[in-house]
């Protein structure tokens, strides 16, 4: 896509663009890894596609450990990025040094997760305030500085008065006012803020996010809102964007994904957050597994090892729940998780037999969801066949019988971004492109460039 196709109607480009982004973190400095010669990396970001337009709030959001808080620090390249882009209004900052970003540290701004540890405890407010400008050449005398710190005190619903007072002299909320006061300090046209309100009670939660909606009117902000929390995102985004795993898997304007998700992971976040009225509860999807070390992020689609979605193969004789529950069968056996000597000692110690077919069946009880039963007979053969296997102590036969058992492209190949339309997008096997999304062309983020 050319650069005049990323226009908006205006002719402007967004005023952040994000291509291709990438954060490893290498886990090879540890001891155990100098003795072992591992040279593993963390893929914390991998891979990320987004744009935020001017006055726009676009959200992140995924689970903790997604990668949502290090995509952030990267953006404003307070990490260095491992590779791809990061545009700010056209202009490169990803690999620029921490001296040549000095000039872009005024226009992009952070708001931290814990307001009093990103707050200096020995400075007073004032300073806190004032210390930005001043490096920024903002305000022409100290006394400028101050009375415009009063101001924004008093605009971020604290007291004047306080300008004397240390961090620690405020609650938790004030904190995070003091925080955005001086994200304002120095008239920035992005903030990126990072779970602001997740650390707070949920009383003041509510009082923040207004302040940051009535500010980014007032100031004409663009904010990248960062949560693990849907429920906060209605009040405040544009537009959201759901990370999973390092990676953007569904991008969508903020209504049309709370009514409408289409990626299977966008639901099971949606079906967790809490409504008032019955006619809009969703059913709940309960994701089972943790999320997967994004050392080792799973082959293909990163959400298989969890999607209750997953494909099972044309020929599946059962229903999709058999297949999820085989499919998890099979995701332990490939990670060497069942533990045939652990299972035996039970037994033992429950007086039960201890022969291999027993133990082979006490470990399809223990590792396999649900009923044996449940599953099509041929299914559960190869379950128990797998599960022979482990016993006898032939993992990869286990391996090889699952797999030819239980295959899924979810597991062999990464889904495509399919566009959905103005500013929609979904990287998921199941998702079809709609009617008249090619007529809306979309960059890599799934921004629509023709309707902005
Ligand atoms: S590609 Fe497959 S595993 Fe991934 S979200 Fe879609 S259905 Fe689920």
């Amino acid at each position: 896509m050319t650069d005049a196709e990323r226009r908006d109607a205006d002719g402007r480009p967004p005023l952040l663009e994000v291509e291709g982004l990438k954060k490893h973190f290498d886990q090879s400095d540890g001891l155990l890894d100098r003795v072992v010669g591992s040279s593993s990396s963390v893929k914390a970001v991998d891979g990320v596609d987004l744009a935020i337009r001017e006055g726009e709030t676009l959200a992140v959001v995924g689970e903790s450990g997604c990668g949502k808080s290090t995509l952030g620090l990267t953006v404003l390249n307070l990490h260095d990025a491992t590779a791809g882009s990061v545009r700010y209004r056209g202009e490169e900052l990803a690999g620029l040094s921490q001296r040549a970003m000095r000039p872009y540290r005024r226009d992009l701004q952070m708001v931290f997760q814990d307001p009093l540890a990103s707050l200096n405890p020995r400075q007073t407010v004032g300073q806190i305030l004032t210390a930005p400008m001043e490096v920024h050449g903002i305000g022409g005398s100290d006394a400028d500085r101050t009375e415009r710190a009063k101001e924004l005190l008093e605009r971020v619903g604290l007291r004047a008065s306080h300008l004397d007072r240390h961090p620690r002299q405020f609650s938790g909320g004030q904190q995070q006012r003091v925080g955005i006061a001086r994200a304002l300090a120095v008239e920035p046209d992005l903030i990126v803020a990072d779970e602001p309100v997740s650390a707070l009670d949920v009383s003041v939660q509510a009082q923040i996010l207004d302040l940051l909606s009535d500010l980014k009117e007032e100031f004409d902000l663009s904010l990248l809102f960062i949560t693990h929390d849907l429920s906060v995102v209605r009040h405040i985004a544009d537009r959201v964007a759901v990370m999973y795993l390092g990676r953007i898997v569904e991008t969508a304007p903020v209504e049309a994904l709370f009514d409408d998700p289409q990626h299977p992971y966008t639901e099971a976040l949606l079906s967790s957050v809490p409504r008032i009225d019955p006619e809009a509860r969703r059913e709940r999807v309960v994701l089972r597994g943790a999320v997967p070390s994004p050392l080792d992020p799973p082959s293909g689609c990163r959400f298989h090892t969890r999607c209750p979605a997953i494909v099972p193969p044309a020929d599946w004789p059962g229903d999709q729940g058999a297949f999820r529950r085989a499919f998890t069968f099979r995701t332990r056996v490939e990670d060497g998780a069942l533990d045939p000597e652990a299972v035996a000692a039970q037994l033992a110690a429950a007086g039960r037999p201890t022969d291999d077919a027993s133990v082979a069946s006490a470990v399809v009880e223990q590792s396999l969801p649900g009923d044996r039963g449940d599953l099509p007979e041929e299914a559960a053969e190869a379950v128990e066949a797998a599960a022979r296997a482990v016993v006898a102590g032939d993992e990869e036969e286990a391996t090889r019988v699952v797999h030819a058992a239980f295959p899924s492209p979810c597991a062999d190949e990464a889904p495509e971004r399919v566009p959905l339309g103005p500013d929609r997008a979904a990287d998921c096997h199941r998702v079809e492109p709609t009617d008249g999304a090619d007529a809306e062309p979309t960059d890599a983020s799934g921004v629509s460039v023709e309707n902005p």
